[in-house]
Formats: C-alpha cells, structure tokens, sequence
C-alpha cells in the first residue's frame, strides 16, 4: 500500500498581500480622487478663474482609475494562473470567492 502522496504546502501569502494593495490603492484613489480633485479645482478656480486643472488631473485620475480597475479585474490567480475571477463568457469581479477555475478560496 502506497502512502498519501505529500504535497507541497501552497503559499501564496505574497501573491495575495500583492492583490489587497492593488485592490485597495485602486479604491483610494477612485474615492479619494472626487474629494481631492475637487478642492483643487475649487482653490486653482478662485485663483485663476478657469477649469484647467480640473480637465487634466480629471482625465488623469479616471486613467488611473481604469488601470487599477483592469489590474483587480484580470487578478490572475496564484496557482492555475489564470483570471480568476471569469472566464470567456462571465465575471463575478470582486464576488468571486473562489477562483472560477481551479477553485483556489480567497484569504
Ligand atoms: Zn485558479
């Protein structure tokens, strides 16, 4: 009789610190940038009496905003390497509780 076969124990402690700082820099920023970009062009306005500034940190912030959003989105996953949140035809974004392919549970 064969003994169980021993497998490696799976440690992804730094793919997933990886996941939470992209999951929550892209939050802090997407909640934070109406706010902060907001007050500036409240302040640049009553100094210079134009939307300027408002126009490029705008169009900067919603940039970031999708590059953090398509980083979270396309997570791939830390032991199938693949997305792990859909495949070709659906998307649970942050829903997902499980890798949609090889079931990996999240933290
Ligand atoms: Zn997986």
């Amino acid at each position: 009789m064969n003994p169980p076969i021993q497998r490696a124990a799976e440690n992804y402690d730094t793919e997933w610190s990886e996941y939470r700082r992209v999951r929550n820099t892209g939050l802090l920023i997407w909640l934070g940038g109406v706010p902060l970009i907001g007050t500036l062009q409240l302040a640049w306005g009553k100094l210079f009496h134009n939307g300027y500034l408002f126009s490029v940190f705008g169009s900067a912030w919603f940039l970031v905003c999708i590059f953090y959003g398509l980083r979270y989105q396309l997570w791939r996953c830390p032991r199938c390497n693949e997305i792990y949140a859909g495949k070709f035809w659906y998307h649970l974004g942050p829903f997902a509780r499980h890798c949609v392919h090889c079931g990996l549970p999240k933290p």
